[in-house]
């Protein structure tokens, strides 16, 4: 027999990345998505699976849909992916992130409760949770300090999916995954908005891009290796919370250094502040300037995962660094660029 997983948020990174790997693994693979998502899953469709997984109808918000799916299938694994994710909309968006980010979780929570408690059950915590940080190298048990509606919607879901395991013994983990990239991003997210940008400079398509708080760091993963790990807690003896990361921590400004090399772009910093900009030395013309509205009414100025628990208890660490995930973004990018 066939183990079932449902994924919500299959049209996004890292559903697509997860689906990939759990029918590699045999799974019938059920996807939930938003009626507005059907037929445009560029994602699915890039890693040519798009025809391989049972779609179903789910909006978070509404718990008869919710209900409806679980009753259909006979679910083995769930993989609540679905959320509003970007930092920035939640705080325009900060009901809306509340209930879709926080309350989804809980009302998939209380379904598999009501319905059938065997069914194992991941959510995805985030990074965002430790915030304004509280310890240098943030662990399972680093005390969160959330700054921003989307942070503190992602530790209302940790801690219920946590109340959940130990009220009614439901198999219910958290992943607290640091952030992760890939050719898959959404474009909002600044490593992709970064290598989709410069791109379009090289290719006389934009004159200038446009950035906020540049002097952010954070600890950045390949997100097709990150999914792996979510599948992997789901196969312990015991229910438990895991940091994924690399421990390893950069700006967005080396980030963009790194992005100039592979598109052979030679440019220079110069100013300070929110003047700094840089220059490309080929013809002198600013490519990057700050954009004071896009910085955040409170951002995480760093982030840097201790990954040791799930190194010994899941035999997993990152293998892909840096600076070979922004090669594979790039090459990736500019693969696909023409074709836009
Ligand atoms: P994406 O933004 O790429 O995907 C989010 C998914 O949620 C999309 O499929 C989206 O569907 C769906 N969704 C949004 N709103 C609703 C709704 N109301 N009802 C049903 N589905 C909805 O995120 P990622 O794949 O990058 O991340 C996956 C999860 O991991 C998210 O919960 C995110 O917050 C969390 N996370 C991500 C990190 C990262 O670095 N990527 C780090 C830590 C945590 P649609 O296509 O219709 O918009
Ligand atoms: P986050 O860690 O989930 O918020 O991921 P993002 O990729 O959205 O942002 C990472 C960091 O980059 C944050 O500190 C942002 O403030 C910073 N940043 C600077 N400029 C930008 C930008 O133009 N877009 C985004 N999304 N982030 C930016």
């Amino acid at each position: 027999m066939k183990k079932i997983a449902l994924i919500t948020g299959i049209s996004g990174q890292d559903g697509a990345y997860l689906a990939e790997l759990l029918l590699k693994k045999n799974y019938k693979v059920i996807g939930t998505d938003r009626r507005s998502a059907r037929g445009i899953n560029w994602r699915l469709r890039r890693l040519g699976i798009e025809n391989k997984i049972i779609y179903e109808d789910m909006e978070l918000g509404e718990i008869y849909e919710i209900q409806r799916v679980f009753k259909k299938h006979k679910i083995n694994e769930v993989y609540n992916l679905a959320a509003q994710s970007f930092v920035g909309t939640s705080f325009s968006s900060p009901l809306n992130t509340s209930n879709i980010t926080g309350l989804g979780a809980l009302r998939i929570l209380e379904t598999i409760r009501n319905i059938d408690p065997k069914i194992k059950f991941y959510q995805a915590s985030s990074s965002e949770m430790y915030g304004d940080i509280l310890e240098k190298k943030q662990n399972e048990k680093t005390p969160f300090n959330p700054q921003s509606p989307y942070a503190i919607s992602k530790v209302f879901g940790h801690y219920i999916t946590q109340n959940y395991r130990d009220s009614y013994k439901i198999f219910a983990v958290s992943g607290i995954l640091f952030n992760h990239e890939s050719p898959l991003r959404g474009e909002e997210f600044v490593t992709r908005k970064i290598v989709i940008g410069l791109i379009k400079v090289l290719k006389g398509d934009l004159k200038v891009l446009e950035l906020g708080n540049i002097q952010a760091k954070r600890d950045w993963g390949y997100a097709k290796e990150y999914v792996e790990a979510m599948w992997k807690m789901l196969q312990q003896k015991k229910p438990e919370d895991y940091v994924v990361a690399t421990g390893k921590t950069y700006s967005i400004k080396y980030f963009i250094d790194q992005t100039l090399k592979n598109l052979n772009i030679k440019g220079k910093w110069i100013g300070k502040g929110l003047n700094e900009r840089l220059i490309d030395l080929k013809n002198n013309s600013t490519i990057i300037k700050i954009n004071p509205k896009l910085f955040r009414p409170t951002d995480v100025n760093i982030l840097q995962g201790n990954f040791n628990k799930a190194r010994k208890k899941l035999h997993w660490r990152p293998k892909v660094g840096l600076n070979e995930l922004i090669k594979i973004m790039v090459q990736e990018e500019l693969k696909h660029y023409d074709k836009l």
